[in-house]
């Protein structure tokens, strides 16, 4: 660079907040961008705001002391191999564990078949980067998870969403995309699916519609991406099915110890027929060479030595009567025009508001209001969704929740009183696309 360009370009970064690089990145950076709401959630993680927008899982609900001393014990007696690097496809012995995890879903596997990664969404990423070729359809449920959105568009993918209701994804409507892309002469290359307790929607897949999607794909040659990161979360009853356990060739499953144990550890995995699961572990190398030994043989020891079960039990308990807390004050304080789900596991609820009001143009007023929330726009690829909202209860404690909804009710109020005085025009005053960060996936 000579002394002159050099010159220019600093003076373009420090004149103006224009990226004096703009003109040099790939073109797959375009679609890396970053959130216009991203500052109001920095002034939502203020200590007097109650976030009913983060995904963070409640880790205070873990034996933390016996997880310290499970490390330092680790350290002490197989440092040499904690600290060393590991293999590309993840510790043997953890896998195994992961089988016996995946057993409780009714998924019958072997370790052979199984893939650490750095969480799930590094098997999202990995997957994506092996199928996609930029224009490559995914399908994926309106609305769907906003980490996996960011990673479709990260490769060029081009998204179609396909309906859900209470049910999760209607089987019509995702057999009418199909069709309708095959006669457009575009090939799908997955359906990336969340079936139990849906980020964001908070919906499960029904085990008839679970039956009905698998045969539809099956009949299309449409492989299935199934991210499973909340199955073990439900409130009633057994966990469902996976849908891999009934389709073991047509399925590649992603699970997660970050919402059965701590996100923290980011040790995740991707379940896959044998020749994906090759592609997998030569992408994998090539992005992080091994997953941290540490970690996986922290988890390891965490399984092989606590009441991992019982743990499971704990967070389940508390995130029901979180969700009763949101429930419960949303039923009694929402101004009538208001719709939610009613999720049996998870962490969220996807609220629907009143006809012409926009949940982007709320947010500036509610985190006034010190309570905040994720606009319904950062789960669709298509900017959709400015009716809805995300609402997570897994964070705030009950009380707080319940606050958080008075407040919010009190924001929604005032807002139809303006939107009956000034019409749906005075409502939108925030555009752009939504990427929230990591905390509030
Ligand atoms: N998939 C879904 C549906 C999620 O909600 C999340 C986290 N919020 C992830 C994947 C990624 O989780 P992790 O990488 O921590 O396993």
């Amino acid at each position: 660079m000579t002394e002159e360009q050099d010159h220019g370009r600093r003076s373009v970064a420090q004149g103006s907040r224009i990226d004096p690089y703009i003109d040099r990145y790939a073109a797959r950076a375009a679609g890396m961008v970053a959130s216009e709401i991203r500052a109001l959630f920095a002034v939502a993680s203020r200590p007097e705001v109650v976030s009913l927008a983060g995904g963070m899982p409640y880790v205070t609900a873990l034996p933390l002391d016996t997880v310290g001393e499970l490390v330092a014990d680790l350290v002490a007696r197989r440092g040499t191999v904690a600290l060393q690097y590991g293999s590309g496809q993840g510790d043997p012995h953890l896998r195994e564990q992961i089988c016996e995890v995946m057993r409780l879903e009714g998924i019958d596997a072997g370790p052979d078949d199984v893939v650490v990664t750095v969480g799930s969404q590094q098997a999202l990423d990995l997957i994506t980067r092996i199928f996609i070729d930029p224009g490559d359809v995914v399908l994926a449920e309106g609305p769907s998870y906003v980490g996996a959105i960011g990673t479709f568009a990260a490769y060029q993918a081009s998204v179609v969403h396909v309906a859900m209701d209470a049910q999760g994804l209607v089987p019509e409507a995702l057999d009418e995309s199909i069709q309708a892309l095959h006669r457009a002469g575009r090939r799908v290359k997955f359906l990336y699916t969340v079936p139990s307790f849906q980020n964001p929607a908070g919906v499960t897949l029904s085990a008839e519609r679970r039956r009905r999607v698998m045969e539809i794909c099956r009949r299309a040659g449409v492989l299935v991406v199934e991210d499973n990161p909340y199955g073990l979360l439900g409130f009633d009853g057994d966990p469902m099915r996976a849908l891999r356990a009934d389709d073991p060739d047509g399925v590649v499953y992603l699970g997660s110890f970050s919402k059965t144990l701590a996100p923290g550890f980011r040790v995740g995995w991707a379940l896959a027929p044998h020749a994906i699961r090759d592609k997998l572990v030569l992408a994998m190398e090539s992005a992080v060479l091994s997953h941290s030994s540490f970690s996986q043989l922290a988890v390891g020891q965490y399984l092989a030595t606590q009441p991992w079960r019982e743990q499971i039990k704990t967070f389940r308990e508390l995130y029901r009567e979180r969700r009763d807390a949101l429930l419960g004050s949303l039923e009694a304080l929402m101004p009538p025009g208001c719709t939610w789900t009613r999720p049996a596991g998870g962490f969220f609820v996807w609220l629907t508001l009143p006809e012409g009001l926009d949940s982007k143009a709320l947010l500036p007023r509610a985190v006034a209001e010190r309570v905040a929330f994720v606009p319904g726009t950062g789960f669709y690829a298509d900017g959709s969704g400015a009716g809805n909202m995300r609402l997570s209860y897994c964070y705030p404690e009950p009380d707080r929740i319940r606050e958080g909804v008075r407040r919010l009710a009190g924001v929604v109020q005032q807002e139809l009183l303006l939107h009956d005085t000034f019409g749906t025009g005075a409502m939108r005053a925030l555009g752009g696309v939504d990427t929230p960060g990591p905390d509030l996936a």
